[in-house]
């Protein structure tokens, strides 16, 4: 077969979700975020796994994604959706069951006339300025918002990969000042959050990255690793050019691996130069450009001609490839194509 190889260990992300689900006390619950198709591995198999580890209530970005997860889930686990209520949506937010998390008063209105007695959560701005209500347009709409028992009050930290950084203590002070008081569940902390402790748990916390094992959760298990089989292996002489653009040149007698996964998989040209793969324990240079479907590789140190090259796994984490393309993990994980074997395991 001459595509990678994609294993994603269920078993790791479940240890994730409760290593994760452990740092808040037995009042918060533990969401699990499993947007742009569980951060690129596959929402169906993730969420599956995480509603058996336990996890009851799931967030997606848009309503197609919650219809997707809701076929995979059956009905029970409650499936929040951060876009909230857009026009078209609304067939599918009742057909599948989904909790719009409302972000303007267009999207109330729209969302209690649509569905009146329907499910939904209030999003708030408190400094991001991304997505939700901002403090004045909430103090307009609190009392005929909070007349509809929302399910949950939420906002999103912007620096929460920075724990130091004063804009946390300033979103949790105005997260504060916007729901203190209320009997409403509220949830401010994604992953980053998760890790600053107590004070930004609240009822719920909703971790997307650190169950993939993704950072800033450093302690996180590992959840996926990549193989790429290798098509050919040549001689280049001294001298000699190897890819596009004749971007790299010999200069010892090189054995060069070519192996099957470029760009069109994920692995962005800005990985090119730098970035380096696994044989065994062993790491070996990429050499010359990323093309479309394949990757040339300095495998002349090895003593055994390699039948596979590890991109992903024990030795190198999804952050450390971001880093050789100047990206975040989060870049790498939901760019992960669609032709490799993807093979789960528990
Ligand atoms: C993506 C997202 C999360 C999860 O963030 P991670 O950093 O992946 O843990 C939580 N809340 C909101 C609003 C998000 O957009």
């Amino acid at each position: 077969m001459s595509t990678g190889l994609l294993t994603i260990n269920l078993g790791a992300l479940v240890a994730n979700w409760q290593a994760l689900d452990a740092m808040s006390d037995s009042q918060t619950e533990t969401a699990a975020v499993v947007k742009a198709n569980g951060y690129g591995l596959g929402a169906p198999s993730v969420g599956r796994s995480l509603a058996k580890a336990g996890a009851r209530t799931f967030f997606v970005a848009v309503a197609q994604e919650g219809a997707i997860l809701r076929t995979a889930l059956g009905s029970g686990p409650t499936i929040n959706v951060f876009s909230g209520h857009m026009a078209g949506d609304t067939n599918v937010i009742r057909d599948a069951d989904l909790v719009p998390m409302i972000n303007s008063v267009d999207q109330m209105l729209r969302h209690v006339e649509a569905l009146p007695g329907a499910p939904f959560g209030l999003q708030l701005d408190t400094g991001m300025n991304r997505l939700g209500m901002e403090p004045s347009e909430w103090s307009a709409l609190r009392d005929i918002a909070l007349a509809q028992n929302p399910t949950v009050l939420m906002s999103h930290l912007a620096c929460a990969d920075e724990p130091d950084h004063p804009m946390n203590a300033h979103q949790l002070n105005s997260f504060r000042e916007m729901t203190e008081g209320l009997d409403i569940p509220r949830s401010l902390a994604a992953t980053g959050g998760t890790l600053m402790g107590d004070d930004y748990h609240f009822d719920m916390t909703r971790p997307g990255i650190g169950l993939y094992g993704g950072l800033p959760f450093a302690e996180g298990r590992s959840v996926i690793s990549l193989d790429i089989p290798v098509i050919q292996l040549r001689d280049v002489a001294v001298g000699e050019t190897v890819g596009y653009g004749n971007a790299w040149t010999a200069q010892r007698p090189t054995v060069v691996a070519t192996i099957s996964a470029g760009y069109a998989d994920g692995l962005i040209r800005a990985l090119g130069a730098g970035a380096t793969l696994y044989a065994g324990e062993q790491h070996v240079p990429v050499i010359g450009r990323v093309s479309m479907d394949l990757i040339t590789v300095d495998v002349t140190d090895l003593a055994q001609p390699p039948e596979t090259l590890q991109l992903l796994g024990q030795y190198q984490s999804v952050d450390k490839v971001a880093g050789f393309a100047d990206t975040i993990g989060y870049e790498i994980l939901t760019s992960l194509g669609n032709r490799y074997t993807r093979n789960y395991i528990e």
